[in-house]
């Protein structure tokens, strides 16, 4: 079976539990106006726009499709800003076999693996397929970093499976919500509330974007909503920053300090130490 993957980290410690492999894959089902990585989000369309702004020739197109040589790539990331459909040049396609291969063959140093993206739920089935083989064969864990947004017979499948979930909840409100996603939470919160009852719910994440989700309204529902959803998930607690952002909020400044703090404050008040500060 085949994935599309964006980038494999083969070491990292902000992805879950541990020192673990971090899978990135490619598409998504949503357009968050403060992505860091919208050069997840689509799959590619084959406009050869990214080859006309690659100095180097890494980039060419080879029978209809982009052709990405590592070798001559400098890394400036040029193709990627040119890009207007929010892809990469520099996806590509992975046999499950051979990925789980470069997983085992890193067992010793990993504590396990965490599938990301984009939205890696949108290829369940090559996770599961992944995530069944990498433990017939060794004891890694493995972690689904989602925006929540997934059908419920791919929620099925990866329940039965892996071993954590981190959630993504970008707003409680549905109308910011759609704001800043372009869809509805409703789908969202079902799956989070189902997930809530398992074992499974390891962390959810929000990030505060100023004068979107960091009104008093938001803060209480977001703390009573974890207060309700179950008495372990931790709540990660995120400030905004413009890094990586493609549309109008890469101007924004990086979210004030002053007022994250008081924030973390009001949400300590009711979660306690299940909510994490993040710097
Ligand atoms: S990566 Fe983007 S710019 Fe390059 S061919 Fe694909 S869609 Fe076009
Ligand atoms: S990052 Fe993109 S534009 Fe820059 S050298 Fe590599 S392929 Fe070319």
């Amino acid at each position: 079976m085949k994935g599309f993957i964006n980038r494999i980290i083969e070491n990292s410690f902000i992805d879950g539990p541990g020192n673990r492999m971090a899978i990135f894959m490619q598409g998504c089902n949503m357009a968050c106006l403060y992505c860091h990585n919208p050069e997840t989000q689509r799959m590619c369309t084959r406009c050869g726009k990214c080859l006309e702004v690659c100095e180097t020739g890494a980039l060419s197109i080879e029978e209809g499709k982009i052709k990405y040589n590592k070798k001559k790539c400098i890394g400036c990331d040029r193709c990627l800003e040119g890009c207007l459909n929010f892809s990469s040049p520099k996806y590509f396609e992975i046999e499950s076999d051979e990925l789980v291969k470069l997983i085992l063959d890193n067992e010793m140093f990993l504590d396990g693996i965490t599938f990301s993206g984009g939205e890696c739920t949108l290829q369940t089935d090559f996770i599961v397929d992944v995530v069944k083989k990498v433990k017939k064969n060794s004891s890694l864990t493995a972690f689904i970093d989602t925006n929540g947004f997934i059908k419920e017979e791919d929620l099925n499948k990866l329940i039965s499976c892996v071993d954590g979930f981190m959630f993504d909840v970008k707003a409680v409100n549905d109308d910011i919500h759609r704001t800043l996603t372009g869809v509805s939470n409703e789908v969202i919160f079902k799956n989070l509330k189902i997930l809530a009852k398992t074992e499974l719910l390891y962390e959810v994440r929000y990030v505060l974007v100023e004068g979107y989700n960091d009104n008093i309204e938001e803060i209480k529902g977001l703390s009573e909503l974890l207060k309700e959803l179950n008495d372990y998930t931790r709540l990660v607690l995120i400030p905004f920053r413009p890094f990586g952002v493609k549309t109008h909020l890469k101007n924004m400044l990086p979210f004030n300090r002053e007022k994250y703090d008081i924030i973390y404050e009001e949400i300590y008040k009711i979660l306690k130490e299940r909510v994490i500060k993040k710097d």
